[in-house]
């Protein structure tokens, strides 16, 4: 474990107890008893005490399908709670073969700073050359000056301005994308990471560790098929025909454009290929280009399905070609794009509304589809610049600066601003919002997925009906389990995927002791999981989190979904209600949410 004192410009090597690597496994695991151990309570997250702790698994640095994440803990500016976010591309894999499973960043810089990490070896090297700069300049510049084979993990001007959504940008294509830690890192004057690793990785039992692989391999080749080809993308269109696609900010759930943008659609005008976090055959990423137009030239990897969504059918925007640029502008200045485009989206809401005024917004006149002045707000936000500085602090501080009717308006969990599902059309989608650790997610549990395809997570032949409440409760909680799980190994949620594996409970279990040489049982796996989804909650909790923050968006319960299937629909309160007290009593909480489990 490497840990970083900008402050005093000193670093530390220590050795991960055995007990901790046992009990705590990697990633998440190690991240929140790293969080509550030297993290003190009520800590601001852009003081200079928040700490960043990237932390791998154990399958990090083989070349394993889906093994090449890497995940990021710290207090979020954005939510004020438990802060994670994962990223794919090539920073985990080089943390790791650089000697490292985590590596803890705090304290604050005197000057703009880069630390480069050259396995054993670490410098803190001035950055303020690079201070300014949007994130491909940075890596390019980093390594020009380096070496080509370094690995870099930096901010844009979002981070460096704080925005409260501001992302970690990778291999300009990759992200710690939700809860705000570039602005950490920003508030830091840590403008990137770059790291070179040169060792080497072996798992405990290589027969089995290939025998799983292999295994994969020939499952993804079917499974996996459509993420190869398409991509994210094809849920567009998916989501739209199942009439819970949020669309004009939450109004409705069915988008008439979305042929415009759907995945055949990128297929034919603007994919030109593939792209692969390190070492990962499955290659879901799409590398676009466009080719003519306003925004020829622009190239971007994506976009994806969230991206499509949020500045897309949330925005009422059907010109595929300006969400490519709408991407490329977020990542090259750093930004979330789903909070991106929901906090444009809502201020568009608010406008359509009369709640906002054209003075409110710089002279601007919002409207959705209106995708210029869409264009024109993002730089905006980055720079907090007039209307978009108000914008750079997120959906829920917006709405609290605005009152009145637009704090029932705004939709978000826990300050963090939903990805693409309506709770109205995929009941169980309120529960898992509600009451996942970093807010609104659809990450935490996935249940989308059983919902859509009808079929229990786990369990053949159990059918799932999208419109049922209490009946997906055990459910949910076993998701939430799993991907805890998934989330401390540190593996790709698309190798993992509810109803279809290919790895689900027995697999990763498997692949857990081909890598460690251990022999744990499944059930010692998910008391795991237990213990770390209960520490999550005590760090949530000890931030202040009660049951008042574990409910979906008010205008969820009063305002029906208009239009496709699940048009009329509503999230009933009593049921929600049910739903929320059968989860706090499986998980053991009492009726405020609070864990009576010691840990
Ligand atoms: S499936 Fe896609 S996101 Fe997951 S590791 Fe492979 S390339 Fe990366």
């Amino acid at each position: 474990m490497l840990r970083v004192d900008l402050t005093k410009k000193r670093f530390f090597v220590e050795e991960i107890r055995d007990e901790d690597l046992k009990g705590f496994i990697g990633g998440k695991g190690l991240g929140i008893k790293i969080l509550l151990e030297k993290l003190g309570k009520n800590v601001s997250p852009l003081s200079p005490e928040n700490l960043l702790v990237f932390a791998v698994g154990p399958v990090e640095g083989l070349t394993f399908p889906g093994g090449a994440k890497a995940g990021v803990f710290f207090k979020s500016p954005l939510t004020g709670v438990f802060g994670e976010s994962y990223c794919g591309g090539t920073f985990g894999p080089q943390l790791k073969l650089a000697g490292y499973d985590v590596l803890i960043v705090t304290g604050v810089s005197d000057k703009p700073t880069y630390l480069k990490i050259f396995d054993g070896e670490v410098e803190f090297k001035d950055a303020s050359h690079l201070w300014g700069r949007d994130a491909y300049e940075t890596e390019d510049i980093i390594k020009r000056d380096e070496d080509r084979r370094i690995q870099v993990a930096c901010i844009g001007p979002a981070g460096e301005n704080l925005v409260r959504f501001a992302c970690i940008n990778n291999v300009k294509g990759r992200q710690f994308g939700r809860c705000g830690a570039g602005a950490v890192m920003g508030s830091k004057r840590l403008k990137a990471i770059a790291i070179l690793g040169t060792g080497k990785i072996e798992p405990e039992n290589f027969e089995e560790y290939n025998r799983i692989r292999e295994y994969l391999l020939e499952k993804s080749k079917t499974i996996l098929k459509s993420l190869t080809e398409y991509g994210t993308a094809p849920m567009i269109t998916l989501m739209s025909k199942a009439g819970a696609l949020p669309t004009r900010y939450w109004r409705e759930g069915e988008f008439e454009e979305v042929e415009k943008i759907s995945a055949e659609t990128m297929k034919k005008n603007v994919v030109k290929g593939n792209r692969a976090c390190y070492g990962c055959p499955i290659a879901c990423g799409k590398f676009s280009r466009v080719e003519s137009g306003p925004f020829a030239g622009v190239e971007v990897e994506g976009p994806e399905f969230e991206t499509l969504y949020s500045f897309g059918s949330l925005c009422g925007v059907g010109n595929l070609e300006a969400i490519v640029k709408a991407n490329e502008v977020c990542d090259r200045l750093g930004m979330d794009t789903i909070s991106a485009g929901n906090v444009v989206a809502f201020a568009i809401e608010c406008f359509e509304r009369g709640i906002l005024g054209e003075e409110a917004v710089g002279g601007l006149r919002l409207s959705f589809g209106d995708w210029e002045t869409i264009l024109k707000l993002l730089p905006k936000i980055a720079y907090r610049e007039g209307f978009g500085d108000v914008l750079a602090d997120g959906v829920r501080e917006v709405a609290k600066r605005i009152g009145g009717e637009a704090e029932k308006l705004a939709v978000h969990v826990k300050g963090l601003e939903p990805p693409a599902y309506d709770p109205r059309g995929i009941k169980a989608k309120a529960l898992a919002y509600a009451i996942s650790s970093r807010g609104a997610c659809h990450l935490r549990h996935f249940v989308h997925r059983p919902n859509l395809v009808g079929k229990h997570a786990f369990k053949k032949d159990v059918a799932v009906d999208r419109f049922s409440h209490e009946e997906q409760v055990e459910m949910i909680v076993e998701l939430e389990d799993f991907y805890t799980l998934v989330d401390t190994m540190i593996l790709c949620r698309f190798v993992c995927l509810p109803v279809i594996g290919p790895l689900l409970w027995d697999e990763v279990t498997r692949l857990y002791n081909a890598l460690t040489g251990l022999n744990v049982k499944t059930e010692d796996l998910v008391k795991t999981a237990v213990k770390i989804n209960q520490m999550v909650r005590v760090f949530n909790v000890r931030e202040g989190v009660t049951r008042k923050d574990d409910y979906p968006p008010e205008r969820f319960y009063r305002e029906p979904l208009k239009k496709g299937v699940a048009d009329g629909h509503v999230v009933e309160k009593e049921r929600f209600e049910g739903m929320l007290n059968k989860y706090y009593r499986i998980r053991g909480w009492d009726r405020d949410g609070k864990p009576s489990l010691k840990v």
